[in-house]
C-alpha cells in the first residue's frame, strides 16, 4: 500500500490573490528577514487584507533552521494562536513552518521525534499555505522537514504525511527578481528531485510523469532564468518544475545525491541545491555499476532527447548533460571548485560517511553505498575523477 498526497495548488500569475478567500481571524506569516527588507511580506500582507485576518510576522528563520528555531516560532504561534500558518520563503523556511505548525498542534512533542509512523491529529487549530520565493526545494508540495543540529553537526530528516501543506500558491512575480546564483541552486535541486524521484527504489506509476515532466522543463528553462532574469513566463515554468518534481519525488523518494549533499551541507554548509546537484552525476556513474538491471536510466534520457541506446549509455549522456547545464548555470562540478581542499575533505571524511550512512535517502538507491564506497565517491568528487567500481 503507497499514498498519493498533494496540496490544493494555485498556480500563474495573480495567484497570490486567492489568499483573500481564506477565512479565520489570524494568520501568522513564516518568513525571514531578508523577505520582509525586499517588501515581500508587505505584498503578503496587502492580498491578505480583504479577508480581515490578523497577521503576525514571525521573520528569524534562517538557512538550515536550527531545532531551537522551531520551538522558538511554536512558542510564539501558542501565543497568538492562528487559524492559518503562512510559510513563505525557501525550503528552509517552509520546513521550519511544518515543524512549527506540529508544536504549536502538538506542543507535547519534541520535534526531533517527529516521524512518519506517529498520527499527530493536525488541523485542529490551524491549516498551512506554502508560498515559495525560491524555484527548486519543491517543499510547498512535500510531507519531508529538513532541520539542522548544529551541536551535533548533522540534518535531521523529519516528516509526517499530515505536515503536507493545505494550499501551495505559486506566483511567478514572487521569483521574477530571484538573483542568478539562487535560481541555479535551486533549480539545480528540483533537478536532481526529478531525477532521483524517477530512479529511486520508491519510484511508482504515480510519481514517474511528475518527475519526467519536471527534469525536461529544468533543462529547458533555468539556463533562460539564470541567463535572463525576470522573464516571467520562463519563470512560471521553472517554479512550476520546482513544485511538480517536489510532488515527484515526494511521492516516491530521493536518494544517493541526497544523502550526500545532506552530509556535505552539514559539515561545509554547502547551500542544499548545489551540495546535491553536484553529486548527481557522480551517483549516477556510480549506480549505473551496480546490479545490472536496477537502474532505469533509458526512460529518462529517452523523454530528454539523450542517447539511450542501453543503459550504460543512457546513465552516461544524463551524467554528461547535468554537467553541461551545470557549466551553463556556472555552479561547480567538483569539491575543489566549491573551495574545499583536500586536506578539508579528509579531516571530514569520517562525519561525511557516517551522515551520509545514515540519511533516510541513501537506502532508496538502486546501489545502496557501504563505507568504503562512500569514502571513494567523496574523493572522486573532490577533483572529477571518474568512478570505477
Ligand atoms: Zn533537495
Amino acid at each position: 500500500m503507497w499514498y498519493f498526497s498533494s496540496p490544493q495548488i494555485i498556480f500563474g500569475e495573480q495567484a497570490l490573490s486567492h489568499l483573500e478567500r481564506l477565512s479565520g481571524a489570524r494568520a501568522a506569516i513564516v518568513t525571514d528577514a531578508n523577505l520582509v527588507r525586499l517588501g515581500i511580506v508587505a505584498r503578503i500582507q496587502q492580498a491578505l487584507a480583504p479577508s480581515g485576518m490578523q497577521t503576525l510576522v514571525l521573520d528569524g528563520v534562517e538557512p538550515e533552521p536550527s531545532l531551537e528555531t522551531v520551538r522558538a516560532g511554536a512558542a510564539e504561534l501558542l501565543r497568538f494562536a492562528p487559524q492559518w500558518i503562512i510559510a513563505l520563503g525557501g525550503g528552509s523556511v517552509m520546513d521550519a513552518a511544518k515543524a512549527m505548525w506540529i508544536l504549536y498542534e502538538r506542543p507535547d512533542i519534541a520535534p526531533e521525534a517527529i516521524n512518519p509512523i506517529e498520527p499527530l491529529g493536525l488541523r485542529a487549530k490551524a491549516r498551512l499555505v506554502a508560498i515559495p520565493t525560491t524555484t527548486g526545494t519543491g517543499s510547498e508540495a512535500t510531507w519531508a522537514i529538513v532541520l539542522t543540529d548544529p551541536v551535533e553537526r548533522r540534518k535531521l530528516g523529519l516528516g509526517s504525511r499530515e505536515a503536507l501543506p493545505d494550499i501551495a500558491i505559486l506566483d511567478p512575480e514572487l521569483v521574477a527578481q530571484l538573483p542568478a546564483r539562487l535560481t541555479a541552486d535551486t533549480g539545480l535541486d528540483a533537478l536532481t528531485h526529478a531525477v532521483e524521484g524517477f530512479t529511486s527504489t520508491f519510484h511508482n506509476d504515480f510519481s514517474d510523469g511528475l518527475c519526467l515532466q519536471a527534469a525536461h522543463l529544468v533543462f529547458e528553462y533555468l539556463p533562460v532564468c539564470v541567463r535572463g532574469g525576470a522573464d516571467l513566463e520562463a519563470r512560471g515554468h521553472l517554479q512550476n518544475a520546482a513544485t511538480i518534481a517536489g510532488l515527484g519525488f515526494g511521492n516516491s523518494m530521493a536518494a544517493l545525491a541526497h544523502g550526500l549533499g545532506h552530509a556535505l551541507g552539514a559539515a561545509f554548509h554547502t547551500p542544499h541545491g548545489r551540495a546535491v546537484s553536484l553529486f548527481l552525476p557522480y551517483t549516477i556513474e556510480y549506480s549505473l555499476r551496480g546490479e545490472p538491471g536496477s537502474t532505469r536510466y533509458a526512460p529518462l534520457a529517452h523523454f530528454l532527447g539523450l542517447p539511450c541506446a542501453s543503459e550504460a549509455e543512457a546513465g552516461a549522456a544524463l551524467a554528461a548533460a547535468i554537467r553541461r547545464l551545470q557549466v551553463e548555470v556556472g555552479q561547480p562540478l567538483t569539491l575543489a571548485e566549491l573551495g574545499i581542499r583536500a586536506s578539508e575533505l579528509e579531516a571530514e571524511l569520517d562525519l561525511l560517511v557516517s551522515n551520509a550512512l545514515n540519511d533516510t535517502q541513501t537506502v532508496m538507491s538502486t546501489r545502496i553505498p557501504e563505507d568504503a564506497d562512500l569514502r571513494r565517491l567523496f574523493r572522486a568528487a573532490l577533483s572529477g575523477d571518474t568512478i570505477d567500481f
